[in-house]
């Protein structure tokens, strides 16, 4: 016999910066990252990139550079 509750994949997880097991509660919103630090730490990258691409499409566009 199984337990099916115990091993019910939806409240484990993996912080995306890290790759630690986090267990998240049942009925709340599932974490995504073990802690602040790798929250803030794997956004900062996230926002890098995005701001280079929106900065390159922009000079694509418009050719503006505006300090
Ligand atoms: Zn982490």
């Amino acid at each position: 016999m199984e337990d099916k509750d115990y091993t019910n994949d939806d409240l484990i997880g993996k912080c995306l910066k890290c790759g630690m097991v986090i267990a998240s509660i049942k009925g709340k919103k599932k974490k995504r990252f073990c802690s602040d630090r790798c929250r803030w730490d794997w956004w900062n990258n996230h926002i890098k990139e995005e701001k280079l691409k929106s900065r390159l499409e922009t000079n694509k566009q418009n050719h503006i550079v505006s300090k």
